[in-house]
């Protein structure tokens, strides 16, 4: 049977019919940017929505359309958009200035809260960007343990630095990308989550050149996937055993899973774990806190030969009064509402994953949910009773890139903003919004299940 062409897909139509606005916009986009976008992620066939403005749990599109968001700017407004916090501290900012290029008050209160808060955060340092800090993570694992491997979880997103850009979509085996030295690839080598068995034989394969294992306590841009804590315990032991290190990447889990991220939730420490998105309040940052005598190796006040430091960078926008302000006051204010925010997002995103399983069962759409607090994903297996566990599985097991797009692009036509399968809620969605997503989910779920799925 032919497939049908995107564009006569009758939830398509409807899409296009919705947002000519979008079109021409992007239409523009796509001759200054390489395929419209400067974040592939965010492209959505045959074009995403373009956004105007956005307010609590809602955005608006340039035709005028409203969404629930539960894209949430890449899952980093936990407090919603244009929260009170964000707009006074923006207040705040615009009496500072935007950039003064040296240390500053603000920059050590924030440090200061955060070590309160991160249980492996002895020490710290702030800069831009997720993939930044997870560069100079893996750096400083190398320069601390003089060894060279990488072991990464296969599907795990870290950001698109050269030496963590490996093994995200299949073929894992296969490197993503030109223009990185493919025999950066003999020193990353992939494991399959929550699979302990395997990953055991991996690591003793590498065992004697074994510098870190990174992982995402959920596997976010893979799946939305959590790791069991038998997994996460056993990473912790055989990394402790070999004098390697085991880094967290909590750029999603960090600050939201729970207050001191998935490293409190789990109860497992590691000895670095690198974040983003929730502390920056909206505005860039990217942090690495970890073990004192690790960190140290960065440290450019003692003394060392040339090369047995460890370089970082920091960067020309690191610890802006911009991304301090916003940052500090964002994480101030979820650690003095921690009772209210924790427990309210994390059984919201419950009731979600729920309430999706519940409305795909008895509708007979052959979906399911993802996901741990206030984070969700849907999947869609071709045998029912499949129960996905790693990215490695979604991808043999599942109709994922065929089922996803249609179910995304019809939460649209529905008044949702759902990416990466469904996606987070913040302190801004109510009660209601839920019911009215789950309505959506519903409407969704009958459309597709009238088609021959
Ligand atoms: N690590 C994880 C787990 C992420 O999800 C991301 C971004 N999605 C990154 C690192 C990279 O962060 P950034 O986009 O801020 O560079």
């Amino acid at each position: 049977m032919m497939e049908t062409r995107m564009e006569e897909k009758d939830y398509v139509k409807e899409y296009l019919r919705r947002t000519p606005g979008s079109r021409k916009l992007y239409e523009r986009a796509a001759k200054i940017m390489p395929g419209g976008m400067s974040h592939r992620a965010r492209f959505v066939a045959p074009y995403p929505p373009c956004i105007q403005k956005a307010d609590g749990a809602r955005i608006w599109d340039v035709d005028g359309n409203e969404y629930i968001d539960l894209w949430m700017g890449h899952h980093a407004l936990i407090l919603g958009h244009r929260s009170n916090v964000s707009r006074e501290a923006l207040k705040e900012v615009a009496g500072l200035g935007t950039h003064w290029g040296t240390l500053h008050e603000y920059e050590v209160r924030f440090g200061e809260l955060i070590q309160e808060i991160v249980p492996c955060a002895e020490k710290m340092i702030f800069g831009v960007s997720g993939t930044e800090a997870t560069m100079y993570a893996v750096r400083l694992a190398r320069g601390f343990t003089k060894r060279r491997i990488i072991l990464k979880v296969a599907g795990g997103w870290h950001g698109g630095n050269s030496d963590l850009a490996w093994a995200i979509h299949t073929p894992f085996d296969k490197p993503e990308s030109a223009g990185i030295i493919p025999e950066l690839g003999n020193y990353v080598k992939p494991i399959i989550f929550n699979d302990i068995e395997a990953t055991r034989r991996v690591i003793q394969e590498v065992k004697d050149d074994l510098a870190t294992i990174i992982v995402e306590p959920v596997v976010g841009g893979g799946g939305m996937i959590p790791a069991d804590k038998e997994y996460l315990q056993m990473l912790r032991d055989e990394t402790g055993t070999l004098g390697a290190l085991l880094i967290f990447d909590e750029v999603i889990t960090g600050f939201r899973l729970a207050l001191g991220g998935a490293q409190e939730f789990y109860g497992i420490k590691p000895d670095m774990a690198t974040f983003g998105k929730v502390c920056g309040g909206g505005a860039p940052l990217g942090l690495i806190a970890g073990r004192a005598d690790v960190l140290s190796l960065c440290d450019g006040t003692i003394k060392r030969e040339k090369g047995e430091g460890v370089m970082v960078g920091g960067g020309t926008f690191s610890c802006t009064p911009l991304t301090m302000v916003l940052g500090y006051r964002t994480v101030e204010y979820l650690k003095d509402h921690q009772d209210a925010i924790y427990p309210k997002i994390n059984q919201m995103g419950q009731k979600l994953r729920e309430g999706v399983a519940e409305i795909f069962k008895k509708n007979g759409v052959a979906g399911k949910t993802l996901g741990l607090g206030s984070l969700s994903g849907v999947y869609f297996p071709y045998d029912p009773k499949t129960v996905v566990k790693n990215t490695n599985q979604l991808e043999e097991l599942t109709d994922m890139h065929k089922w996803e797009h249609e179910f995304r692009t019809r939460m649209f036509n529905h008044g949702i903003f759902a990416m990466h399968g469904i996606g987070s809620v913040s302190f801004a969605h109510t009660d209601k919004d839920l019911q009215t997503i789950l309505a959506a989910v519903e409407r969704v779920a009958k459309e597709m299940k009238a088609k021959a799925y």
